[in-house]
């Protein structure tokens, strides 16, 4: 049997490729995916302290890290004036890295989803350099269950 999205039903057909991902040993298609995480993490709140006003953490739940990795592209590219570099090329690598960071944070918020907690507390962001133009960004964070009080 072809695989099909198990939300929307779209499968491959000649005239349409649809990527599939696997949730939990369901296979969405990347729209379904989306929406599926974006609703996962609708309620994770994030903080890079360690606790979050008018909440006490009820239970740590799990020390988490995640990594994306970018191509910085920029470098490799760098061939002109040190003001095209600090101006139109510079911001397309803030907003790459923006991207990456973002994705970051939303992998966190996933995990937690995933295991129970309900917040992400005490988030470090690193930026890690490595060979072949790519920067990684790695985010840590304590996931928690935290309770109003
Ligand atoms: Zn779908």
């Amino acid at each position: 049997m072809a695989k099909e999205c198990i939300k929307c039903g779209a499968a491959n057909s000649f005239t349409k490729n649809v990527v599939f991902i696997n949730i939990k040993g369901e296979e969405y298609c990347t729209k379904c995916a989306d929406e599926y995480i974006a609703k996962a993490i609708s309620g994770i709140l994030i903080t890079t302290t360690n606790n979050i006003d008018g909440y006490t953490v009820n239970k740590y739940v799990d020390i988490e890290s995640v990594e994306i990795v970018v191509g910085t592209g920029v470098f490799s590219e760098f061939t002109g004036e040190v003001s095209d570099f600090l101006g139109s090329r510079s911001s397309a690598f803030e907003q790459k890295l923006q991207k990456a960071k973002q994705a970051a944070l939303d992998a966190l918020r996933y995990k937690a989803s995933e295991n129970g907690g309900n917040a992400v507390i005490g988030i470090d962001l690193d930026y890690t350099e490595f060979s072949g133009n790519r920067i990684g960004v790695v985010a840590n964070g304590t996931i928690v269950l935290l309770t109003k009080i």
